[in-house]
Order: C-alpha cells, then structure tokens, then sequence
C-alpha cells in the first residue's frame, strides 16, 4: 500500500516532468524548424531562443523542489511504470544537479565557439584553428566527469547516451571486432576490382527519388499522420515528447542515388521506433527510445539488414527500374552496386563493412584523450596513422581526416560507440526476429514489412526507455549484446560478395 501523501507527491512530480518535458518539446521543434525552414536571419535569435528553454528546464529539473518531490514520492511496485518513472527521474535528477550552474553555463558557451571554430577550420583544412577550442572543451567534459560517480571518467561520457554500457566493455567488444572486421576488409580489399557503384552514379531526379524513398518507408510503416519529412543538410530524425509527431529529414543527391535513400530508410528506422513508443509514456520520462545504442539499431536494420538485402530488392528492384531505366536488369548487379566495398576517408559514406573501423579509431582516440594518454596537439598524427592500420588509407588532408565530424567542438564525446552498438544490436535483433516469425523473410520479398515491425513493435518499441538497455535486447533476444552474431553476419555477406573465406 503506499500512502495518500506519497501518491499526492508522485502526483505533483508527473506534473513538473510533464511540464520539462514540454519545454524540451518546445526546444525541439524549433531546432527542427532551425535545420528545416529558419531564413538564415533567424540565426540570432533562435540561440538565444534555444538557450534560454534549456536553461528553464534544467532549472525545474535540478531544482530543490524536485528533489523533495522525488525524496516524497517513495517506492512504486518494482515492474510497474510508476517505479520506472521514479528510477529515471532520479537519474536525471541526480546528474543534473551534480554539475555546478556555472559549468553547464561555461560548456554551453565554449562549444558555440568551438563549433563556430571548427567550420572554418573544417573548410581551410587547419586544425590550429580548432585545436586551442577542443583543448577546452576536452578540459570541460574531464571536469564534468569529475562531478558523476564512475569507475572511469570516460565512463561518465558513455552514460549519457548508452545507461549502462562501460568503457571496460566497450573495449572487449572493439576488441573483438578490431580482430574479426580488419583482417576482412584486408581480404576484401585486395579483391575489389572494379568499382561496383557504377550504376547508382548518374543523374537521378530529386523528385522521383524522393517520391520512391517515401513509397519504401511507407510499406515499413512510416505513419505519415504521425510525421513528415523535410530535407536538410545533415539528416536527423526527431520527435516532441511523444508518438504523435516523430519527423524524419533526408538529403537528396541528383548524382548519387544510394544517400537519399538509405538516408531515408535510416532516419525512418529511427522514426518507426519512436512512433511505436506507447503513447501513455507522452511527456513522462519514459517516452522515447532507451539509449542510442538500442536506437541506432533500429536505423541500421531498416538501413542494413532491410534495405541493403536480397529479399527487399526481390520486390523494389522493377520499381526502381520503372522510375530508373538506367538502372541495371539484373537483380545481382544492383545487390552487389549496394553493398559495394571500399575503404575511404569519410565515416558517414562508409560501407557497411569499413564502417565500424571508423568508430574504433575514433572510440581509441576519445580513451586516450581522456586517460592522458594523448595530447590534443597530436591529435591529427594519431588520426592519420590508425586510418593507415586499420583502412589502408591516409587522409588527404585533416578537413578529410581528424576535422571531418561535429562531434567533439560539441562535446559530444562518448557518443561516437552508439553507432557499433547500434550494429552490433541490429543483427542480434533481427535474427531473433526471423527466428521467432520466419514469415518475415518472404514477406519482405513480395514489399511487406507488418510481421517485422510487429515484432519490433512488441519487443523493442512500445516499452519505450522502460527498461534498461540490456534487460531490454536480453527480453527480445534471450541473450545480453554480444558481438559474434554480427561478426558472423558481416563474415558471411561480405565474404559472399567478395568470395573470401
Ligand atoms: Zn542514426
């Protein structure tokens, strides 16, 4: 039984989070609107705009008020949403109220320079004009780590966007990919031949290539009552403190069919899991996806693991010849043209074998950074060699190389291993999918997709962040996150494509 006055405090504490939520929602939709349609005069303006929600809502969660609401509202039955509710509320509580208001001030304040900093030297390939900026925001985060109860100070960064993942875990699982993926893109790379993308280079139609991207995702389900979509420069997929509105944006390139469409297949992998998420979580903290690991899996599967395979081009392949003449007759053609192999310079046009090679170069660098293992102004040094161990490439130079990501003049950093995890957990989802429902292979050659949503739907959407991250693939997959099934899928695919192995 719990207490009158318990459930009038936890009443009051709904209320408070419902009300961060929707500042927070408020922020959003004018970030998107910033990225979408802001005239460039708007620029001004819409950061002291965005400043100013943040700051408000930080203040109502850090505040003595929620504290004593939270300290008031007791235990809930261990399982239910309410007990939920209070476990994430108090972290967020907790690490909000640990940093010091002058430190969210200063960070806030120094990544604006730094980003600013990094543009321009992004665009005259200097790193001197970034590197006295990352110094310190680098400087900023270690103290920010300083504030949270971690093992490692690295760990403090992971927390953020992947609950608990470690930095101790995470290096046995680039470890073993380390030794499963560079050794197979060596192969591979000795076997290119000709390049095999050919047919998806030429001039494709914005218009009829956006309209097929929207014919694709609305056979995955996308609920177009539920979302739009809009271009924007770097895509990115978004939602207001519930399922009603998850937008999705895309880049369209006359010259290159493979980024709008992938592009859109990932960002609406992103939607299709907030758009699942159960509505009675709206505006609590329990709306939205749990960490970005779990996140970045649903992109990559609709990305990779659908629209990267056999079945899925079985059905679209006289679609897109239709809209396409020029598209090559031969099934086998296109399905090697989209997955074709080859090591280069930029991590977000990586294929799908090279593409975790990036992330651990970037994962290493960000540990040794942080262990005091590596100097800011090595940095570019350190880039270019790992790039030469583990792609066999060099940058050109740094605006290709170390300068190429937003990522750290944001302080993101401890965000870069989502996007491994996110693989990794895309395959060990998808096979527990088809396992469980077999129909949804041959489903997904006739252009259906009902039984796989479904059982995302019912396994990994609708609990929204409910459960932790590894309770949550543990429910789905009857196993913890685990590197060998996508080791084996990459093994198998790319060792087909390139007859190694
Ligand atoms: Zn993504």
């Amino acid at each position: 039984m719990i207490s009158d006055e318990r459930n009038d405090a936890f009443q009051i504490l709904q209320n408070r989070l419902a009300t961060i939520s929707d500042v927070y929602a408020a922020a959003a939709v004018l970030a998107w609107d910033r990225q979408t349609h802001m005239p460039e005069g708007g620029v001004g303006g819409r950061a002291e705009q965005l400043a100013t929600l943040s700051r408000l809502a930080h203040e109502m969660l850090a505040s003595p008020e929620t504290g004593d609401l939270l300290a008031r509202a007791g235990e809930h039955e261990p399982g239910s949403d309410e007990a939920a509710i209070l476990r994430l509320a108090r972290r967020e509580y907790d690490r909000a109220s640990r940093l010091p208001a002058r430190l969210v001030a200063e960070t806030s304040r120094a990544t604006a320079l730094a980003e600013r900093a990094w543009i321009q030297a992004r665009e005259s390939s200097e790193w001197s004009l970034f590197a006295p900026h990352l110094e310190r925001v680098l400087a900023l985060k270690r103290e920010e780590a300083s504030y949270v109860d971690a093992e490692h100070p690295y760990d403090a960064m992971l927390d953020r966007y992947d609950p608990g993942t470690s930095t101790n875990r995470l290096r046995g699982m680039f470890d073993a990919l380390k030794a499963g993926i560079v050794p197979l893109v060596r192969e591979v790379s000795a076997r290119l031949g000709e390049d095999r993308t050919v047919p998806l280079r030429g001039d494709f139609g914005e218009a009829a290539q956006e309209a097929f991207g929207r014919d694709v995702i609305s056979r995955f389900g996308y609920d177009w009552s539920r979302g739009r979509q809009d271009r924007a420069v770097h895509p990115f997929c978004i939602d207001f403190g519930g399922p009603g509105d998850v937008r999705i944006t895309t880049r369209i390139d006359p010259a290159r069919l493979s980024v709008g469409l992938f592009g859109t297949c990932h960002e609406a992998g992103h939607a299709l899991y907030e758009q699942g998420v159960d509505p009675s979580y709206s505006r609590t903290p329990l709306a939205s996806g749990v960490s970005m690991g779990v996140h970045e899996s649903q992109s990559r599967l609709w990305e990779n693991l659908v629209a990267r395979s056999r079945p899925f081009w079985f059905h679209f392949h006289p679609l897109l010849r239709d809209i396409f003449p020029g598209i090559p007759d031969d099934l086998e053609t296109l399905y090697r043209a989209v997955n074709d192999v080859r090591p280069s310079e930029i991590r977000t046009e990586a294929d799908e074998l090279t593409y975790d090679l990036h992330i651990l170069l970037r994962f290493e660098l960000e540990l040794a950074l942080f262990e005091d293992g590596l100097a800011v102004a090595d940095l570019p040094e350190a880039w270019n060699s790992k790039m030469e161990e583990y792609l066999g490439i060099v940058p050109e130079n740094d605006a290709l190389g170390v300068l190429q990501d937003t990522h750290w003049a944001i302080g993101l950093f401890g965000y870069f291993p989502s996007y491994t995890v996110g693989n990794v957990l895309s395959v060990q989802l998808f096979e527990a999918a088809v396992q469980g429902r077999p129909g949804i292979l041959p489903e997904m050659e006739r252009g259906e997709f009902g039984t796989l949503l479904g059982w995302l739907r019912e396994n990994v959407h609708r609990h929204g962040k409910k459960y932790e991250p590894d309770d949550l693939i543990e429910r789905a997959t009857g196993n913890s996150p685990d590197t060998a099934p996508y080791l084996r899928y990459l093994e198998t695919k790319f060792g087909e494509l390139y007859d190694v192995g």
